[in-house]
Protein backbone atom coordinates (compact mmCIF):
# COMPACT_ATOMS: atom_id res chain seq x y z
CA UNK A 1 0.00 0.00 0.00
CA UNK A 2 1.35 3.60 -0.34
CA UNK A 3 3.02 4.61 2.39
CA UNK A 4 1.78 7.71 2.48
CA UNK A 5 -1.92 7.10 2.48
CA UNK A 6 -0.73 4.43 5.44
CA UNK A 7 0.69 7.20 7.59
CA UNK A 8 -2.59 9.15 6.92
CA UNK A 9 -4.62 6.60 8.19
CA UNK A 10 -2.63 5.99 11.28
CA UNK A 11 -2.61 9.56 11.75
CA UNK A 12 -6.19 9.76 11.46
CA UNK A 13 -6.89 6.75 13.84
CA UNK A 14 -4.29 8.52 16.54
CA UNK A 15 -6.51 11.11 16.34
CA UNK A 16 -9.91 9.72 17.20
CA UNK A 17 -8.24 7.68 19.78
CA UNK A 18 -6.63 11.27 21.14
CA UNK A 19 -10.31 13.06 20.94
CA UNK A 20 -12.00 10.21 22.25
CA UNK A 21 -9.40 10.43 25.50
CA UNK A 22 -9.96 13.86 25.94
CA UNK A 23 -13.64 13.80 26.06
CA UNK A 24 -13.07 10.52 28.99
CA UNK A 25 -11.04 12.88 30.62
CA UNK A 26 -13.42 15.39 30.75
CA UNK A 27 -16.29 13.42 31.81
CA UNK A 28 -13.99 12.10 34.78
CA UNK A 29 -13.23 15.65 35.40
CA UNK A 30 -17.32 16.52 35.56
CA UNK A 31 -18.35 13.07 37.35
CA UNK A 32 -15.89 13.94 40.18
CA UNK A 33 -16.82 17.46 40.79
CA UNK A 34 -19.67 17.31 42.86
CA UNK A 35 -19.77 21.20 43.73
CA UNK A 36 -23.71 21.62 42.86
CA UNK A 37 -24.44 18.85 44.82
CA UNK A 38 -22.14 19.69 47.78
CA UNK A 39 -23.87 23.28 48.45
CA UNK A 40 -27.26 21.75 48.46
CA UNK A 41 -26.25 19.40 51.20
CA UNK A 42 -24.86 22.30 53.42
CA UNK A 43 -27.56 24.40 52.82
CA UNK A 44 -30.10 21.36 53.74
CA UNK A 45 -28.24 20.63 57.15
CA UNK A 46 -27.90 24.56 57.79
CA UNK A 47 -31.31 24.67 57.13
CA UNK A 48 -32.41 21.75 59.74
CA UNK A 49 -29.90 22.95 62.40
CA UNK A 50 -32.05 26.48 62.04
CA UNK A 51 -35.26 24.16 62.28
CA UNK A 52 -34.18 22.41 65.35
CA UNK A 53 -32.54 25.51 67.35
CA UNK A 54 -35.93 27.52 66.38
CA UNK A 55 -38.62 24.15 67.88
CA UNK A 56 -36.02 24.39 71.10
CA UNK A 57 -36.36 28.03 71.33
CA UNK A 58 -39.82 27.35 71.14
CA UNK A 59 -40.27 24.84 73.30
CA UNK A 60 -38.72 27.06 76.03
CA UNK A 61 -40.61 30.12 75.25
CA UNK A 62 -44.25 27.93 75.62
CA UNK A 63 -42.15 26.50 78.92
CA UNK A 64 -41.50 29.97 80.57
CA UNK A 65 -45.60 30.50 79.71
CA UNK A 66 -46.70 27.40 81.38
CA UNK A 67 -44.13 28.47 84.36
CA UNK A 68 -45.76 32.01 84.68
CA UNK A 69 -49.34 30.93 84.76
CA UNK A 70 -48.51 28.45 87.32
CA UNK A 71 -47.12 31.37 89.29
CA UNK A 72 -50.22 33.27 88.64
CA UNK A 73 -52.61 30.54 89.97
CA UNK A 74 -50.34 29.99 92.94
CA UNK A 75 -50.56 33.90 93.62
CA UNK A 76 -54.15 33.98 92.89
CA UNK A 77 -54.88 31.49 95.26
CA UNK A 78 -53.00 32.49 97.66
CA UNK A 79 -54.99 36.02 97.18
CA UNK A 80 -58.22 34.25 96.78
CA UNK A 81 -57.82 31.37 99.28
CA UNK A 82 -59.37 33.03 102.32
CA UNK A 83 -55.91 32.47 104.60
CA UNK A 84 -54.58 35.62 104.08
CA UNK A 85 -56.72 38.67 105.84
CA UNK A 86 -53.90 41.25 106.52
CA UNK A 87 -54.79 43.74 103.89
CA UNK A 88 -51.32 44.91 103.44
CA UNK A 89 -50.46 41.52 102.04
CA UNK A 90 -53.21 41.13 100.29
CA UNK A 91 -52.06 44.22 98.55
CA UNK A 92 -48.88 42.91 98.35
CA UNK A 93 -50.58 39.64 96.47
CA UNK A 94 -52.90 41.70 94.24
CA UNK A 95 -49.65 43.87 93.39
CA UNK A 96 -47.69 40.46 93.08
CA UNK A 97 -50.73 39.19 90.88
CA UNK A 98 -50.58 41.87 88.29
CA UNK A 99 -47.06 42.39 87.97
CA UNK A 100 -46.82 38.58 86.90
CA UNK A 101 -49.97 38.82 84.53
CA UNK A 102 -48.25 41.97 82.78
CA UNK A 103 -44.89 39.72 82.18
CA UNK A 104 -47.24 37.15 81.27
CA UNK A 105 -48.68 38.91 78.51
CA UNK A 106 -44.61 40.04 77.22
CA UNK A 107 -43.93 36.28 77.49
CA UNK A 108 -46.87 35.23 75.61
CA UNK A 109 -45.43 37.63 72.79
CA UNK A 110 -42.20 36.19 72.74
CA UNK A 111 -44.09 32.66 72.60
CA UNK A 112 -45.88 33.96 69.18
CA UNK A 113 -42.53 35.18 67.75
CA UNK A 114 -40.99 31.44 68.13
CA UNK A 115 -43.64 30.30 66.49
CA UNK A 116 -43.61 31.86 63.84
CA UNK A 117 -39.77 31.66 63.60
CA UNK A 118 -40.50 27.90 64.30
CA UNK A 119 -42.91 27.97 61.20
CA UNK A 120 -40.11 30.15 58.70
CA UNK A 121 -37.67 27.58 59.83
CA UNK A 122 -39.68 24.41 59.19
CA UNK A 123 -40.93 25.67 55.34
CA UNK A 124 -37.23 26.59 54.67
CA UNK A 125 -35.51 23.24 55.57
CA UNK A 126 -38.55 21.75 53.22
CA UNK A 127 -37.40 23.88 50.91
CA UNK A 128 -33.73 23.15 51.03
CA UNK A 129 -34.49 19.36 51.11
CA UNK A 130 -36.25 19.51 48.40
CA UNK A 131 -33.67 21.26 46.42
CA UNK A 132 -31.19 18.72 47.69
CA UNK A 133 -33.16 15.98 46.42
CA UNK A 134 -33.53 17.84 43.09
CA UNK A 135 -30.03 18.35 42.20
CA UNK A 136 -29.09 14.59 43.50
CA UNK A 137 -31.60 13.03 40.75
CA UNK A 138 -30.40 15.50 38.56
CA UNK A 139 -27.09 14.40 38.97
CA UNK A 140 -27.86 10.65 38.92
CA UNK A 141 -29.62 11.56 35.88
CA UNK A 142 -26.79 13.20 34.26
CA UNK A 143 -24.35 10.66 36.08
CA UNK A 144 -25.94 7.96 34.34
CA UNK A 145 -25.66 9.38 30.81
CA UNK A 146 -22.47 10.49 31.29
CA UNK A 147 -21.49 6.69 32.31
CA UNK A 148 -23.01 5.35 28.80
CA UNK A 149 -20.90 7.83 27.23
CA UNK A 150 -17.48 6.65 28.76
CA UNK A 151 -18.66 2.39 28.22
CA UNK A 152 -19.29 3.84 24.38
CA UNK A 153 -16.02 5.64 24.33
CA UNK A 154 -13.73 3.02 25.96
CA UNK A 155 -15.13 0.48 23.43
CA UNK A 156 -14.24 3.13 20.48
CA UNK A 157 -11.04 3.46 21.95
CA UNK A 158 -10.39 -0.40 21.86
CA UNK A 159 -11.70 -0.26 18.32
CA UNK A 160 -8.85 2.11 17.39
CA UNK A 161 -6.14 0.77 18.67
CA UNK A 162 -6.82 -2.40 16.99
CA UNK A 163 -7.30 -0.50 14.07
CA UNK A 164 -4.43 1.67 14.40
CA UNK A 165 -2.43 -2.19 15.37
CA UNK A 166 -2.65 -3.19 11.72
CA UNK A 167 -2.45 0.23 9.62
CA UNK A 168 1.00 0.07 11.54
CA UNK A 169 1.92 -3.53 11.01
CA UNK A 170 1.96 -2.62 7.47
CA UNK A 171 4.66 0.27 7.51
CA UNK A 172 8.40 -0.26 7.84
CA UNK A 173 9.97 1.17 10.96
CA UNK A 174 11.78 3.94 10.25
CA UNK A 175 8.49 5.50 8.90
CA UNK A 176 6.63 4.67 12.14
CA UNK A 177 9.73 6.39 13.74
CA UNK A 178 9.42 9.67 11.71
CA UNK A 179 5.89 9.67 12.30
CA UNK A 180 6.26 9.24 16.43
CA UNK A 181 8.90 12.20 16.15
CA UNK A 182 6.82 14.61 14.09
CA UNK A 183 3.65 13.58 16.30
CA UNK A 184 5.44 14.59 19.40
CA UNK A 185 7.05 18.15 17.64
CA UNK A 186 4.03 18.88 16.25
CA UNK A 187 0.97 18.89 18.52
CA UNK A 188 0.02 15.23 18.15
CA UNK A 189 -0.26 15.56 14.00
CA UNK A 190 1.91 14.05 11.98
CA UNK A 191 0.74 13.85 8.51
CA UNK A 192 -1.37 17.09 7.33
CA UNK A 193 -3.46 16.66 4.06
CA UNK A 194 -3.81 19.20 1.39
CA UNK A 195 -6.18 21.49 0.88
CA UNK A 196 -6.54 24.07 -1.62
CA UNK A 197 -2.74 23.74 -2.59
CA UNK A 198 -2.00 24.68 1.21
CA UNK A 199 -0.70 22.54 3.59
CA UNK A 200 -4.24 21.64 6.30
CA UNK A 201 -1.99 21.17 8.73
CA UNK A 202 0.45 25.05 9.01
CA UNK A 203 -1.77 26.81 6.02
CA UNK A 204 1.55 27.28 4.05
CA UNK A 205 1.45 27.38 0.22
CA UNK A 206 2.50 24.21 -1.73
CA UNK A 207 3.98 24.31 -5.44
CA UNK A 208 2.32 21.92 -7.62
CA UNK A 209 5.69 19.91 -7.86
CA UNK A 210 5.89 19.48 -3.77
CA UNK A 211 1.52 18.15 -4.30
CA UNK A 212 2.86 16.13 -6.74
CA UNK A 213 5.36 14.82 -4.54
CA UNK A 214 2.58 14.44 -2.19
CA UNK A 215 0.88 12.19 -4.25
CA UNK A 216 3.62 10.05 -5.32
CA UNK A 217 3.77 6.70 -3.78
CA UNK A 218 7.08 6.45 -4.59
CA UNK A 219 8.12 8.39 -1.65
CA UNK A 220 7.45 10.45 1.18
CA UNK A 221 6.86 14.40 1.06
CA UNK A 222 7.62 16.92 3.93
CA UNK A 223 5.62 20.05 3.56
CA UNK A 224 8.79 22.96 3.46
CA UNK A 225 7.25 24.96 6.13
CA UNK A 226 5.96 22.95 9.26
CA UNK A 227 7.75 19.61 8.06
CA UNK A 228 4.86 17.37 8.63
CA UNK A 229 4.35 14.68 5.93
CA UNK A 230 2.23 15.50 3.11
CA UNK A 231 -0.55 13.59 2.08
CA UNK A 232 -2.25 14.22 -1.38
CA UNK A 233 -5.32 12.15 -2.30
ZN1 LIG B 1 2.78 22.38 6.94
Amino acid sequence: MNQTLSLYRLQQTDSQTTRALTRLQAIQEILENDEALRVAREQAEAAEKNRLSAERSLRQAEAAVRGQQIKIEQTEASLYGGQIHNPKELQELQNEAAALKRYLATLEDRQLEAMLADEEAEAAHLAAQATLQGTQSGLNERNRSLSQEQASLQREIEKFDAERQAIANAIPAEYIETYNRLRQQRGGVAVAGISDSTCAACGSGLTPAQQQAARSAAQIAHCPSCGRILYGS
